[in-house]
């Protein structure tokens, strides 16, 4: 198994941990479940942290494995290849990575959240707080429920298609409208996919409210 594999695996443990951990808040004794929430909540941020240190050593091995592979290529002596080697180690040394912004970590925290495709589908998550901590139901422009959420690569958070489309539309400097997200990048079209377990929650959650959905999506 390689670096890389072995962080993913790690990486798949820590979700799949706090899935389990979580489905633990939906125990019938009160006390027990607000024990547990509290418990999950302060653990998520470490579990979050831990996954960011790891993304971020996958991909500076990765970088190290192709300059590695590049200086060996280029280079006709072991001394040669010392010294592209020392040069590679100080650039390197200097360049800061903001791992937050990777679509790695977007995705890591997502499925982190439980917002992933690969998330439980009869799970009870219908109560979707409206904050940066939790998967959010609501588009940010329209405060509605988003009846079709894309997301973002960028940052991993999500909105209506309708409303993001209408706000990009004319404005190429549109950023991400979620409270407290971090990326600066403009958002494009090619950066949202939507997710459709989400949607499914959504319209799920509709239909138990009463609601009829009306599906004007096909
Ligand atoms: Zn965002």
């Amino acid at each position: 198994m390689n670096f890389s594999n072995e962080v993913d695996s790690v990486k798949k443990t820590l979700i799949e941990n706090a899935h389990l951990m979580r489905t633990f808040e939906n125990s019938s004794k009160e006390e027990f479940r607000d024990i547990m929430k509290k418990f999950n909540d302060e653990i998520e941020k470490e579990r979050l942290e831990m996954g960011e240190a790891l993304i971020g050593l996958k991909t500076r091995q990765k970088r190290l494995d192709t300059a590695l592979r590049k200086i060996n290529n280029e280079s006709h002596s072991l001394e040669e290849f010392e010294a592209k080697y020392k040069e590679f180690q100080k650039t390197e040394d200097e360049k800061s990575m903001t791992v937050k912004l990777l679509s790695e970590f977007a995705d890591f925290k997502q499925e982190m959240l439980n917002c992933s495709s690969t998330s439980n589908a009869d799970d009870d998550t219908e109560i979707v707080e409206d904050d940066t901590n939790v998967c959010s139901m609501y588009d940010p422009w329209t405060k509605g429920l988003m009846l079709n959420p894309v997301r973002n690569t960028k940052c991993g958070h999500h909105y209506d298609r309708d409303s993001v489309m209408a706000a990009i539309k004319d404005n190429l400097s549109v950023k991400c409208p979620i409270v407290g997200c971090v990326s600066k990048i403009f958002v494009q079209p090619n950066h949202l996919v939507s997710n459709e377990a989400l949607k499914k929650r959504i319209h799920t959650y509709k239909a138990q409210q009463g609601d009829e959905v009306t599906n004007d999506d096909n």
